[in-house]
């Protein structure tokens, strides 16, 4: 379905019919519930508030809440909820009859019902790449734009997989140097369901471009009977592989709404991505980082850049408050036993592209189990913090390698169309593209 819209709840409308669970009498759905009025099973979804702003746990509460119903009582009803909203892609049917026949007791759906399952997000703009990379700009219902990007990844002929890179926040208020968002300063944070309706979105989006394995992100850890490709297998029923919260934004500056959304994501009976193809980065916001580890089911990744306080800090302002130091302390102490970290690190020309870079990269990851992602530097807003050249790349990598650092590299994607890291810009869109030459 072509997605052009930009009149809200235009984008994701489908039809009803929707798989539905067995029918649970009202008694036995909860004991302990105040009396309302029925609904009648055609009422439509008059609602406003996103259900998206809720997880399992905080849509329990608010059943509970509203309903007096018992907690556990809440949370399978909460369950039941989530699985016709989310667990497959496109617009449910969302009304006390479907309600019903997805077992959900007449005491908890007017409260349901108040709640909107429509995405709160529609598509402004959407700019695919010659390397298959599709930029999407997004409008939020007060008129903000937000980006998101979504990278396929090819292996010989197929698509191995397709990474979502969201935002999590109107602008930054980071002001990292080499970064578009970094000039917008922050407008507002994204709320959870705006953060998950990216992944609505997208998904349609990337629905067009290959076929959808509906078999769900289990699928890879079970035997491969149904004659799919190994890299289908990868996939979630949204036909995305990974989500990385790594677009606009510092996500641990919008914890609360990137806790929900994680936990959304990542929630069985929702959209059902495997906590491991969930990656959140932050620039290092050290003292939001052992919340994060605490509670999201997700990989983390910390953008590095370079390993000296000095630099850092003349790049990165964050760093002048958290130093390397205390960016160290903090994840050796709050890191889970034998989690694996992301560090990522983006070549600057000149800049941090030295062999004695590289070594000091080496030493300052050394005590941690982790991967050292190297980014060739994207055309951004720093005249002076270009790209390295190739030579240098391969140098700086074969440095660390020697070093026994696991050492990935991540290719320019998206370029063209603005879409690659660094260069998501929002409301500026138009005005970057004038202002930043495109590579190809
Ligand atoms: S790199 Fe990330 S934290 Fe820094 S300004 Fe850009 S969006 Fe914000």
């Amino acid at each position: 379905m072509p997605i052009t819209s930009t009149q809200p709840g235009a984008a994701l409308a489908l039809d009803g019919a929707h798989p539905v669970a067995s029918e649970a009498p009202m008694s036995r759905e909860c004991g302990n519930h105040r009396a309302v009025s029925a609904v009648p099973a055609s009422t439509p979804c008059r609602a406003t508030s996103p259900l998206a702003a809720h997880d399992r746990r905080s849509l329990a509460e608010h059943l509970s809440t509203r309903t007096g119903a018992k907690l556990d009582t809440c949370e399978r009803t909460a369950q039941k909820a989530l699985r016709l909203a989310f667990r497959e892609p496109g617009e449910c049917r969302w009304d006390g009859e479907a309600l019903e026949r997805a077992g959900i007791g007449a005491w908890a759906r007017p409260t349901l019902l108040a709640l909107s399952p429509r995405p709160t997000l529609t598509l402004a703009e959407r700019a695919p790449s010659s390397d298959g990379t599709v930029r999407l700009l997004l409008r939020t219902e007060d008129n903000a734009l937000v980006e998101s990007v979504l990278i396929p990844v090819h292996e010989g002929r197929n698509r191995a997989r397709t990474t979502l890179c969201i935002s999590t926040q109107v602008g930054c208020a980071r002001a990292c140097s080499f970064c578009e968002t970094g000039r917008l300063g922050l407008s507002r944070q994204l709320t959870a369901a705006e953060i998950v309706d990216q992944v609505r979105l997208a998904a349609l989006v990337a629905a067009e471009e290959q076929p959808v394995d509906r078999r769900g992100p289990m699928a890879e850890r079970r035997p491969n009977t149904t004659g799919a490709t190994a890299p289908q297998a990868r996939r979630s029923r949204y036909g995305i592989s990974n989500v990385v919260f790594m677009g606009m934004g510092e996500p641990l500056d919008n914890l609360k709404e990137v806790l929900h959304s994680v936990a959304l994501l990542t929630d069985d009976v929702a959209f059902a991505f495997a906590p491991s193809r969930v990656t959140v980065s932050t620039v290092g916001v050290v003292d939001k980082i052992p919340a994060f580890l605490r509670e999201a089911r997700a990989e983390l990744a910390v953008s590095l850049h370079v390993a000296d306080d000095a630099r850092r800090s003349a790049i990165m302002p964050v760093n002048r408050k958290h130093d390397l130091a205390a960016l160290r302390a903090t994840l050796l102490e709050h890191l889970p036993r034998g989690q694996r970290i992301l560090f990522q690190y983006t070549l600057f020309q000149g800049f941090n592209d030295h062999l004695e870079d590289a070594d000091q990269l080496a030493e300052y990851v050394a005590p941690f189990r982790c991967r050292v992602n190297l980014i060739p530097a994207n055309p951004g807003p720093d005249p002076q913090l270009v790209s390295s050249t190739p030579e240098r790349l391969d140098a700086f990598i074969a440095r660390l390698v020697s070093r026994g650092v696991t050492t990935l590299v991540r290719r320019p994607r998206g370029r063209d169309v603005g879409g690659a890291c660094g260069q998501l810009a929002g409301s500026r869109r138009l005005e970057v593209l004038r202002e930043v030459p495109t590579c190809s």
